[in-house]
């Protein structure tokens, strides 16, 4: 946990483009944008990925996806639609081990997956 970039987030010790925070969630800016709107929401406690939630997250991460919501319909892409991805481990593309959503909007969506 030490060394985990988005912990280091949630301390404010490295910046963010912050665009919601509660006391469970943070929401930022991708800083490598795949598309017009590309947010990472992430829980402040360090889970590395989906594997290591538990029962008791189950609130945090119900919350995650009402924050994700939240943010798609401020930024306008709610209606005409937008994804939400979560990457696990190393075939799944996953390279920050702190458990976050993408949340992906403003343009056509490509399909089929990967
Ligand atoms: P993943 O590949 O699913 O682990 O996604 C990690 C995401 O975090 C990538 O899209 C990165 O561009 C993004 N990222 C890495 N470092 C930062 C940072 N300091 N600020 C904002 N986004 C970051
Ligand atoms: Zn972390």
């Amino acid at each position: 946990m030490g060394s985990c970039i988005f912990c280091k987030i949630v301390e404010k010790i490295i910046p963010s483009s912050i665009v919601y925070e509660d006391d469970l969630t943070l929401a930022f800016e991708d800083v490598n944008p795949h598309a017009p709107v590309h947010t990472i929401v992430i829980p402040k406690k360090h889970i590395p990925t989906l594997l290591d939630v538990g029962e008791e997250d189950r609130n945090l991460i119900g919350h995650m996806f009402h924050v994700a919501a939240r943010i798609a319909r401020e930024k306008g892409v709610a209606e005409k639609g937008f994804r939400i991805v979560n990457n696990c481990n190393h075939e799944g593309g996953q390279r920050v081990y702190h458990f976050h959503l993408h949340l992906l909007g403003g343009r056509p969506m490509r399909s089929p997956f990967g």
